[in-house]
């Protein structure tokens, strides 16, 4: 018998807890947050970032990455300007009501984030 196809696919992230949840939830298991406008979740080494279908969201890490401050910045995506994907440095630039904003990522990260803001 395969069990595998009965078991529900824990792929979808919480990007306010961090926990695994059916990839078709709707609200997290564990502190209710509404998955649904939920693009995208990326761990990075001093941010979590989300990406929802309005804003792109960052939840900042201590230094050593190992938890969340508890600081979390908004950025609303149809006011960001300007974006730019380092290549050589890694960073994520765009202006934010005339400030530039510079975010290090991991390359992997760009990556993400380039194709989902850029299409
Ligand atoms: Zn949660």
């Amino acid at each position: 018998m395969d069990f595998e196809d009965d078991l529900p696919d824990f792929s979808l992230i919480c990007p306010e807890c961090g926990v695994d949840n059916p990839s078709d939830s709707i609200n997290c298991l564990v502190c209710d947050k509404n998955l649904e406008k939920t693009v995208a979740f990326m761990e990075d080494d001093s941010f979590d970032l989300e990406l929802t279908s309005e804003l792109l969201i960052e939840y900042r890490k201590n230094f050593w990455g190992t938890r969340r401050t508890g600081k979390v910045n908004q950025y609303v995506r149809g006011q960001m300007e300007n974006l730019e994907f380092g290549e050589k440095i890694s960073r994520f630039k765009f202006d934010y009501h005339g400030k530039r904003v510079v975010i290090p990522l991991r390359t992997e990260n760009i990556e993400k984030l380039k194709l989902l803001l850029l299409k």
